[in-house]
């Protein structure tokens, strides 16, 4: 009982990565398969776009494991659909659940998941609708605040007799 109130999501645990990309647990397996000029064609796809960086960092530093249960399958994509943006990749169990859970395990994920350890911005592409997912709630900007405030406008007493 006490374990189930207590329990954080796995990537809690999970070291940091560091600044400079050392050995990942399966070196010698990874990188090295890549031919010279692949590598330097990621390198070059990697820098010339942020939010493509963002991801590989990520699938990276989750390296095929649930953020939330930390097992090793095949993971998906879970995003915020208020913000539209990616919060972690989870395994297909995880995701399922974590949609209505209440569990603390679930809601301390949505608290701080991947993308907020790692400060990441990665939209989260739909691959039914082929496009990015749109923010739920779209954030305030000026010409939206004005224009709400337009609305609130009382017509003169004039008008209404
Ligand atoms: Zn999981």
């Amino acid at each position: 009982m006490n374990d189930r109130a207590e329990a954080r999501p796995a990537c809690w645990k999970w070291p940091l990565p560091t600044a400079e990309p050392g050995p990942g647990p399966e070196a010698g397996t990874g990188q090295d398969d890549l031919t010279a000029e692949a590598a330097e064609d990621l390198r070059e796809i990697l820098a010339d776009d942020p939010e493509e960086r963002d991801r590989a960092l990520l699938v990276a530093w989750q390296g095929g494991r649930c953020a939330i249960c930390n097992r090793r399958r095949e993971l998906v994509d879970d995003h915020d659909h208020a913000t539209g943006l990616l919060r972690g990749l989870l395994c297909s169990s995880c995701n399922t659940i974590e949609g209505r859970s209440t569990q603390p395990i679930f809601v301390r994920y949505r608290e701080r998941p991947p993308t907020a350890i790692l400060q990441l911005r990665i939209r989260y592409w739909n691959m039914y609708t082929l496009s990015y997912a749109e923010p739920s709630t779209p954030p305030i900007t000026a010409a939206s605040a004005q224009e709400a405030l337009d609305r609130l406008v009382i017509p003169a007493a004039d008008e209404t007799v």
